[in-house]
């Protein structure tokens, strides 16, 4: 249904719209309210060293437990959070949350490993970041170089992620790592300037590795170029053992994806931690 509107001509109204819009308004509406709720939590991927299945890190990452529809996974709300504001809190919650549970883990006698929080580029308008950052590792315990923090291709082009504030966050001892790497716009030589000490290869290039040969060009050409910029580089996205193989022939030992685990609640981890050594 197309209806005249008086001052800027047509506008385009349709049930479906309007059902999109009021779904929005509804979910901005309850975000607002879900952190005082204790609404979200975080599941923990693992992070693994192919050649001998060690775990080497956690990802952190965030979910919403909707009192009525359920569990909403962060690319629905994440976007909302940042559009509203709300990712200011909501990102110091998680970050707090991550650091708190990782500190536990390492006192309960876990493994030593760091855990990788995920930042929105928003967060880098908060004033003093670096020193907000450096305040909940002092709060929480948790020594910095236990935490990495990951940062998008896509949010260099924000000049608020300055290399300043990146090189603070550094020299407290905290890692960066790049995300969804390959499908963002950085030049190589801004990367060399950079004071990250990762890459991750985005799953995109993960998906069709074994029909490819593009795919599997490019993750060959970023493992290679990470090791002369000495760099680290994690492969994420990797669901089968014929993938797992291509990166293992191209040198990319360190994996990410459901192959080995898919984000798992705190107790599940827990278990997979405590699990070996109650065998020991
Ligand atoms: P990301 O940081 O690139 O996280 C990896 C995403 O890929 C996760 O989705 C994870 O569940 C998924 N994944 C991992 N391995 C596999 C696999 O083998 N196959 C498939 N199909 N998927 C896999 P998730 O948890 O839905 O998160 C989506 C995105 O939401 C994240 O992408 C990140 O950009 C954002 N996000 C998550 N948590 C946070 C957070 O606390 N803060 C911010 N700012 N963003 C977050
Ligand atoms: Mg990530
Ligand atoms: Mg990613
Ligand atoms: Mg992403």
């Amino acid at each position: 249904e197309v209806k005249k509107n008086g001052k800027n001509g047509y506008r385009f109204y349709s049930s479906d719209l309007n059902n999109k819009l009021q779904d929005r308004i509804e979910l901005e509406a309850h975000l607002r309210k879900a952190l005082a709720a204790n609404e979200f939590f975080l599941h923990y991927q693992p992070q693994v060293r192919a050649a001998n299945n060690e775990l080497i890190g956690v990802e952190a990452l965030v979910r919403w437990q909707h009192p009525s529809r359920g569990v909403i996974s962060p690319g629905v709300f994440i976007p909302i959070a940042e559009e509203t504001g709300i990712i200011y809190e909501l990102g110091t919650w998680v970050l707090r949350e991550a650091c708190r549970q990782m500190k536990e883990w390492h006192m309960a006698g876990g493994p030593r490993i760091p855990i990788s929080v995920n930042l929105s580029s928003q967060q880098f308008h908060q004033a003093n970041l670096g020193a907000h950052i450096h305040s909940i590792l002092e709060e929480t315990g948790l020594e910095p170089q236990y935490l990495e923090l990951e940062i998008t291709e896509s949010m260099m082009m924000d000049p608020a992620v300055s290399n300043s504030i990146l090189s603070e966050l550094s020299e407290y001892g905290i890692r960066l790592s790049l995300d969804d790497f390959g499908t963002g716009y950085s030049s190589l030589s801004y990367l060399k300037l950079l004071p990250v000490q990762k890459l991750k290869i985005d799953r995109s290039f993960i998906r069709d590795i074994t029909e490819n040969p593009n795919d599997k060009a490019i993750v060959a050409t970023i493992v290679s170029m990470a090791k002369h910029l000495n760099m680290d580089v994690i492969a994420e996205g990797i669901e089968t053992k014929e993938q797992l193989d291509i990166l293992m022939d191209n040198d990319c030992q360190k994996i990410q994806g459901y192959y080995y685990s898919k984000p798992l609640p705190a107790k599940e981890l827990e278990a997979l931690f405590f699990a070996s050594r109650e065998k020991e």
